[in-house]
């Protein structure tokens, strides 16, 4: 198994979220959750508005529908930025094709992955709906098998959790594929397997199956059709239900080794997950503890049990609010 702490993943990052005061009216944003990453990952900052040209400060520009297509505008000199935009974003496709995630900065016209507004004319007072940004929008297309999120919604514990353990798989499988082993493909998949079981358990079935295959197909043709279900398995997080489950699991490896109090104590804090009394690391480190304590060599292996690195968790805010809809990645 690959170790978390082996390998750096890379972020495309909007440059105004604590990389430079780039925003339009001369502002930058500090974001904790950043910073807290920033050993851990290599970030790639990029600003498409300056790297267009546009100074700093400038006046503000907005999406705006004409004739059914959206436009990129500066309402203040009536400039029309939609061509400049799109050279600029097809070239940033491509310079950003290594990536193994991406954070973008909240309804912005250029980087906003959702709820930017659109405009029905440049004129003041114009009323509008909601898209995505010009940038954002054509990452969201062109990447939709990685994680991508908006600082906005990365406020919240869950959302920061699911993109996190999105961005290690896909770090992870990222060297597997370089690494062009049909060993490192398995072994992938099977420290992955509890991990993909709590995400989604009929989609692991299909990966089981496509495994299962390996030998009859190039690695190429199989890390293609593998890469596409690893994608659909992590576009929602885990509901409870399905962590109980793998947790539940987990506990029958150890069952008989324990006495009956530490079964009950077990059960209790898993209880008290499913009633959202506690986080969901609370029953997950007390069952990685006999894990570890009765050497169940296949559960120490499992990512289930520390799918990014520690330093990373923090349970800040109740992550309340957040039904499963809002949990999908793009
Ligand atoms: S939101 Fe995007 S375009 Fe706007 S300042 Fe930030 S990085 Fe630049």
């Amino acid at each position: 198994m690959i170790n978390n702490y082996e390998i750096t993943p890379i972020i495309a990052i909007s440059k105004c979220i604590n990389f430079a005061k780039c925003r339009y009216n001369g502002d930058g944003d500090n974001n904790e959750f950043v910073t807290r990453l920033n050993p851990f990952v290599k970030f790639i900052p990029f600003c498409p508005e300056v790297e267009i040209g546009m100074s700093t400060p400038r006046k503000p520009i907005r999406l705006v529908e004409v004739n059914k297509e959206i436009h990129l505008i500066q309402p203040a000199t009536q400039l029309d930025l939609t061509s400049n935009m799109q050279k600029y974003t097809t070239s940033l496709m491509t310079r950003l094709i290594n990536v193994d995630g991406f954070i973008l900065k909240t309804r912005s016209p250029s980087c906003g992955i959702k709820e930017v507004k659109i405009y029905q004319s440049a004129k003041k007072g114009a009323t509008s709906k909601k898209g995505r940004g010009m940038v954002g929008g054509e990452i969201i297309n062109t990447y939709s098998h990685l994680p991508i999120e908006d600082d906005g919604r990365l406020r919240n514990f869950k959302i920061r959790e699911h993109f996190l353990t999105k961005l290690y798989v896909m770090a992870k499988f990222k060297r597997v594929i370089l690494s062009e082993s049909i060993d490192n493909l398995q072994s992938f998949h099977s420290s992955n397997n509890l991990l993909m079981m709590a995400y989604n358990q009929i989609r692991l079935k299909e990966l089981n199956k496509i495994i299962n295959q390996a030998d009859n197909l190039s690695f190429d043709d199989i890390v293609a059709v593998y890469e596409k279900y690893l994608a659909k398995i992590f576009r929602i997080a885990p509901r409870y239900t399905s962590n109980i489950t793998v947790l539940l699991n987990c506990v029958e490896y150890f069952k008989k080794d324990i006495s009956e109090e530490e079964f009950n104590f077990i059960n209790s804090l898993v209880e008290e997950y499913r009633n959202h009394k506690v986080p969901f690391s609370v029953p997950l480190n007390v069952i990685k503890a006999y894990v570890i304590r009765f050497h169940i060599h296949y559960l120490i292996n499992q990512s289930f049990f520390d799918p990014f690195p520690k330093e990373l968790m923090d349970v800040n805010d109740s992550g309340k609010g957040t039904n499963n809809s809002k949990l999908f990645s793009y």
